[in-house]
């Protein structure tokens, strides 16, 4: 971020009321659900004859983002699509959203309507609206938070805890790819202070640069599932990890699992990356996390209906709770599943 940018408006030429004021001058409001948006005391939403899903994150500056290489249009976008991600894991729609935001000095007008635009651009792609939020003042770094509101039919809303003995475990993408794009940055990053006059070497990791700085949710795959007529029995949305989030699956759904590693979709350029930085690709699909894919079971019978689909894979299967969570490795070796998240990982 440049701090020494020459337009710079500081935050206390506007006031509070005058940033909301400013920032909220660019929002197009489209869902008819959305009675009231920014404005009022509160934002009013209507669902008739659906249930309401909710779903919050907060984003803390130095422990989920770091400014010296996230832009803050990119930041801002993914803020908005980890939660909808969160929403689409429900097989709901989300359809609003709120956002709060406390910021210090340190920040510009120009800094902020970075943000928003990135978020704006989110809104735009998934048809949210947002409808609010509140904005506060803090005496070190940027704190984003949000809250996604969305609506599904009752019937099709899909838990973590329906998984069944014999279904299918699904996953949707590949995995990997947003860990070994953060190891690209911190490296460069490590670079940089060694030696500021070097330029950063990214060329060629376009795709895991991506999967990082500006992740997708997997809207389309909801959308896919629904025209294929097959509504998963649990699914959940990849934030920490495959392993992670399998145990979640498994642990709820009171189930084990058979976890075939041959079968988990890596990018050959994850792939590529990771052996570079000396580690094993499986271990970074595993516990890498923040690929915000989606990963489900269905029923065995719905097999032919998904078995086309390029963009779903077919990883494993469940399996009654007493034969534990297991993992059959490339070489035929059977290991125990653990959960390691990105933050055991990044300790190393
Ligand atoms: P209150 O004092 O009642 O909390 P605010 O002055 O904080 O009201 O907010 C006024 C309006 O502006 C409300 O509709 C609120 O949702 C909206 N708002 C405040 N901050 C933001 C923000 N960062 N982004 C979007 N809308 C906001
Ligand atoms: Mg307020």
């Amino acid at each position: 971020m440049d701090f020494d940018n020459p337009l710079r408006t500081e935050l206390s030429e506007l006031g509070e009321f005058g940033l909301i004021k400013h920032l909220s001058q660019h929002i197009e409001l489209n869902h008819k659900s959305t009675v009231k948006g920014v404005g009022d005391d509160a934002a009013v939403i209507h669902y008739s004859g659906e249930e309401t899903v909710v779903s919050t994150d907060m984003l803390v500056e130095g422990v989920h983002f770091d400014l010296t290489y996230v832009p803050l249009k990119h930041l801002g976008y993914k803020s908005v699509v980890v939660n909808l991600s969160d929403i689409y894991a429900m097989n709901a729609e989300p359809r609003q959203v709120v956002v709060s935001i406390a910021l210090s000095s340190r920040f510009s007008l120009e800094a902020i309507e970075e943000l928003y635009a990135g978020m704006l651009l989110a809104c735009k792609k998934y048809n949210i609206d947002l409808v609010g939020g509140d904005t506060t003042s803090s005496l070190s770094g940027l704190v984003i938070s949000i809250t996604a509101i969305g609506a599904a039919k009752k019937e099709d809303i899909v838990y973590r805890d329906g998984a069944k003995e014999s279904n299918l475990l699904c996953v949707s993408g590949d995995l990997g790819g947003a860990y070994m794009g953060l190891q690209i940055l911190e490296r460069e990053k490590t670079v940089f202070k060694e030696n500021p006059n070097l330029q950063p070497d990214l060329e060629g990791k376009d795709y895991i640069l991506e999967r990082q700085l500006k992740p997708e949710a997997r809207k389309d795959i909801i959308e896919l599932l629904k025209s294929l007529n097959v509504v998963p029995t649990s699914m959940i949305d990849i934030s920490d990890g495959l392993s992670s989030e399998i145990l979640h699956l498994c642990t709820q759904s009171k189930t084990g699992v058979e976890l075939y590693e041959e079968k988990i979709p890596i990018d050959p350029l994850t792939f590529e990356t990771a052996r570079e930085f000396n580690l094993d690709p499986t271990m970074c699909a595993l516990s890498g996390g923040e690929d915000y894919e989606l990963l489900f079971t269905v029923d065995i019978g719905d097999y032919d209906k998904i078995k086309n689909s390029m963009d779903i894979s077919i990883i494993g299967h469940i399996t009654e709770e007493k034969k534990g969570r297991l993992m059959v490795a490339k070489a035929g070796t059977v290991h125990e599943l653990i959960a390691q998240g990105w933050n055991a990982l990044l300790r190393k």
